[in-house]
């Protein structure tokens, strides 16, 4: 076990008293990858500089291994008003014993409403853990969503690894119908330098083809391409909602990456208008119930002119999300937000207070 040594971290001006206390633990931890913290070619541009001192956007260095601890202390009981209910990506920190069932207790505890289970390394859960999930799902009301491997790449120039891809994004839909959720995410794959327009044309039928077959063995749940964060990777807003138009008639729907859209643009798509421009967006190329049934992503965000760099915990971050749930709230959007913040529950407790504050809940 890594030595552990505590570090008070100090709370921002958002958060300050009631809202959450973080004990950060900074872990000397190695063994991860971090992520390059040479200075971007973007940070060379002028940049405008915040009053923290720091350029928004401009990667500060990956936490490594942080633990939070801390008293979560939060007015969080269910609302009748809300319309959009919060939760996060992965196994909380504060679940003990942590596992799948776990999880969707402790959000319920926490007053939370959406746990996205994580099978991004591969899908691996027995049916036995399925049976606790749904159980754990029926008795809490929490609405369990997915997230496939990272290693699916429907564009790909081999055959076996586009069978292998799509058996991913299927395995995934089966182990959530099995634990009783909806709503599939997963990032579909790279360009590959290809011309994007082959690259959506392969994709498009890759899903649909994926959504037919689920659909003949009665499966239920929706499939979600993800808005990616990168360049290279396929999955533009644009895309998806293109995507989204002509799948309409199948069980498709999108993941929309607030996070990842405002980085894959190197910083733009962060401004009340914007979210708006995104949202009408949707509706027009998908249609208004694409709006009823939203699942979103969400978090701070570090990236460079070529997109994403690493997730940050949302006061780290320059994510403009008040505006965002404005947005949000102005077009009577419902759904789920999954929180991908480093700080997972603490953050997605700051996201939804923000948003029932907005929305006079
Ligand atoms: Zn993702
Ligand atoms: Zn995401």
């Amino acid at each position: 076990m890594p030595t552990k040594k505590k570090a008070a971290k100090a709370l921002s001006k958002k958060t300050t008293k009631k809202a959450v206390a973080k004990k950060v633990v900074a872990e000397k931890n190695t063994s991860k990858k971090t992520v390059a913290t040479k200075k971007p070619a973007a940070e060379k541009k002028k940049a405008p500089v915040n009053v923290m001192g720091w350029k928004p956007g401009v990667p500060k260095e990956k936490p490594k291994g942080r633990i939070y601890d801390g008293p979560i202390r939060v007015n969080a009981k269910p609302k009748k008003s809300d319309l959009i209910f919060f939760g996060v990506g992965g196994v909380p920190h504060s679940t003990n014993p942590k596992s799948h069932p776990g999880a969707v207790r402790r959000l319920h505890e926490l007053g939370l409403g959406v746990y996205e289970m994580e099978f991004v390394h591969g899908v691996r859960i027995r049916p036995e853990t399925c049976d606790e999930v749904m159980a754990a799902q029926k008795e809490t009301g929490v609405r369990v969503t997915a997230h496939g491997p990272y290693y699916i790449n429907l564009y790909s120039m081999e055959e076996e690894k586009v069978e292998a891809s799509r058996k991913r994004v299927l395995d995934t839909a089966r182990a959530l119908e099995a634990c009783g959720g909806d709503g599939t995410c997963f990032h579909p794959g790279f360009y590959q330098k290809r011309d994007p327009a082959e690259v959506y044309a392969f994709m498009e039928k890759q899903i649909g083809e994926l959504a037919d077959i689920l659909e003949k063995d009665g499966c239920p749940v929706r499939l979600d391409p993800e808005t990616t964060g990168k360049e290279s990777q396929f999955g533009s807003l644009a895309e998806l909602c293109d995507m989204g138009e002509t799948l309409k008639e199948k069980n498709t729907g999108i993941t929309i990456d607030f996070a990842h859209i405002h980085a894959r643009t190197a910083g733009a798509n962060n401004t009340y208008d914007e979210f708006a421009g995104q949202l009408e967006l949707m509706k027009n190329k998908m249609g208004e119930e694409a709006l009823a049934s939203m699942h979103i992503h969400l978090s701070g965000i570090a990236y460079t002119e070529k997109g994403e760099a690493h997730h940050l915990e949302l006061d780290d971050s320059d994510m403009n999300y008040e505006d965002l749930f404005r947005a949000l709230i102005d077009f009577g959007a419902s759904g789920r937000v999954v929180c991908e913040s480093p700080a997972l529950e603490y953050d997605a407790l700051i996201m939804q207070k923000a948003y029932r504050r907005l929305n006079g809940s």
